[in-house]
């Protein structure tokens, strides 16, 4: 089953080092990162290029994206008879970590409110109330590796009143012994996961029912807590201390990482760096940073915009000395150039580049507690580096339902720019007179005109009026004609 072992710990609000390690899966070394996948997969990244291209120890997978149908239908994950569904559904590699949870990360505030036996969720048909039965049944047949259990959390609320507060920690008590207990129904040979108990992004005192609970009868069927507020981890009880923790409280920065490490956080999950890839920003920092130059007084910026035109000749990598597919096979003006064209490589190889990023950030990380030197390293990093990433210039791949909140679904307005849209009326008539010069004789002046308003780009395709029944007849019309000479 699943082990951790702490390998060096220097203090109780200090940086740590440790060993996760899963059967048949790659252990993980940590401080270290797991993907996010939407959907099931690394936005951006195929199942091939998972294993080629990133060095992921593993994913986190949300039960949101898949169970669209319910309760009408079975949704199709769970109809996939086989060992191991859920990975074999997402074509995950058998060598990588799968975290479940019931939410997306970061999810989106639920507008159906919790109940005392159901948790509010977005599947891809809207929002629904997933029951913590489902779930436990859910995890029970998807066969992941660890599962996250449910938490009772109001996402996107700015405050919370104590009742509330209280509702949430009986809840999530209840919830959690939910999990443990079909845990305990399983049979001898099934396949078998972790259960990460949630710790709630509340005061100690007011979760202190659940946790003195999760102390006392469920410590030894839990095999790692997940943190949604990384600055409480003092409260956590001594009794917790081997657990892995895994961070679901989303870090801005390569900054914020640094301080969650610093007060003993494990495993991260880093919602920023889709984000960057997104906005087309390729990450460029290390740690340690490197010595500081004496020519530059000003800190440098922890990405580029890649949208900038400045790169558009550039034929060096994205970060000198990068090692991943991107930096070492492509240059700046290429990735430049295939982000102005919109086409989807561009986000693909900036993503390789991103993960490849983190991936030796959290190595440098681990060098450096080893060597006793991160408080140091730490404070050369803040010094060498802007404090938050380069803001968002260019546009990013079309947006999907899952990432505006409720209220921006009510708001006019297209979410997704038209790439192409219609010139004026004067722009038209120039461009027809120019493309009269080269018309072909015989062709039908109304057939003409059409064509030459698609090769200039004048209209976008989905206003192309095709009454398919009148083509499809005229089309039989000339068969006919044919077959009869
Ligand atoms: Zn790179």
């Amino acid at each position: 089953m699943l082990e951790f072992a702490i390998l060096k710990a220097t203090g109780t609000l200090a940086p740590r080092l440790g060993h996760l390690s899963f059967p048949k899966r790659k252990s993980i070394s940590t401080p270290g990162f797991i993907g996010i996948t939407s959907r099931g997969v690394i936005p951006h990244i195929s199942q091939d290029n998972f294993s080629k291209s990133l060095s992921l120890d593993g994913v986190y997978v949300a039960l949101e994206d898949f169970i669209e149908k319910i309760p009408q239908k079975t949704p199709p994950v769970f109809q996939y008879e086989i060992p191991e569904p859920l990975r074999r559904f997402i074509a995950l590699p058998q060598d990588a970590l799968l975290v479940l949870g019931p939410r997306r990360n970061p999810p989106i505030p639920s507008p159906i409110h919790s109940t005392n036996k159901e948790l509010g969720i977005l599947t891809s048909v809207g929002f629904k109330a997933l029951s913590s039965k489902y779930y436990a049944a859910a995890a029970r047949k998807l066969q992941p590796d660890i599962v996250v259990g449910l938490a009772d959390i109001p996402f996107g609320q700015e405050t919370i009143g104590i009742k509330r507060k209280d509702r949430m920690s009986d809840r999530t008590e209840v919830w959690t012994r939910d999990i443990i207990a079909k845990k305990a129904t399983l049979d001898n040979g099934e396949p078998s996961w972790g259960i990460f108990a949630p710790i709630l992004p509340i005061e100690r005192d007011l979760q202190s029912w659940y946790l003195e609970h999760l102390v006392d009868d469920m410590v030894d069927k839990i095999s790692g807590v997940a943190i949604y507020d990384a600055y409480l981890l003092d409260d956590l009880s001594e009794e917790l201390h081997h657990l892995p923790r895994l961070s679901f409280h989303a870090p801005a920065s390569p900054h914020e990482i640094l301080r969650q490490v610093g007060l003993g956080m494990d495993i991260f999950t880093v919602p920023f760096l889709i984000d960057a890839t997104d906005a087309g920003i390729a990450l460029n920092f290390a740690f340690p940073a490197p010595p500081k130059g004496t020519t530059t007084s000003s800190r440098q910026d922890l990405g580029l915009d890649m949208w900038s035109d400045i790169h558009a000749t550039s034929v060096t990598p994205l970060s000198e000395g990068c090692e991943c597919y991107a930096c070492t096979k492509h240059h700046r003006a290429y990735i430049q150039h295939l982000l102005a064209a919109k086409e989807m490589l561009g986000w693909a190889l900036i993503q390789i580049h991103n993960h490849a990023v983190l991936s030796s950030f959290f190595a440098g990380i681990r060098t450096s507690i080893e060597a006793g030197t991160f408080d140091a390293d730490v404070a050369a990093f803040e010094r060498y580096y802007e404090s938050a990433l380069p803001e968002k210039t260019g546009q990013g791949p079309r947006v999907r339902g899952y990432q505006f909140k409720p209220e921006e679904h009510a708001k006019p307005g297209k979410k997704n720019q038209r790439v192409f849209t219609k010139f004026d009326d004067e722009k038209i008539a120039e461009l027809r007179l120019a493309a009269a010069h080269g018309q072909q004789p015989g062709v039908k002046p109304e057939i003409s005109d059409a064509i030459d308003e698609a090769l200039v780009g004048l209209i976008g395709l989905e206003e192309v009026d095709v009454d398919s029944t009148r083509l499809v007849a005229s089309l039989k019309l000339e068969d006919d004609a044919q077959t009869r000479h």
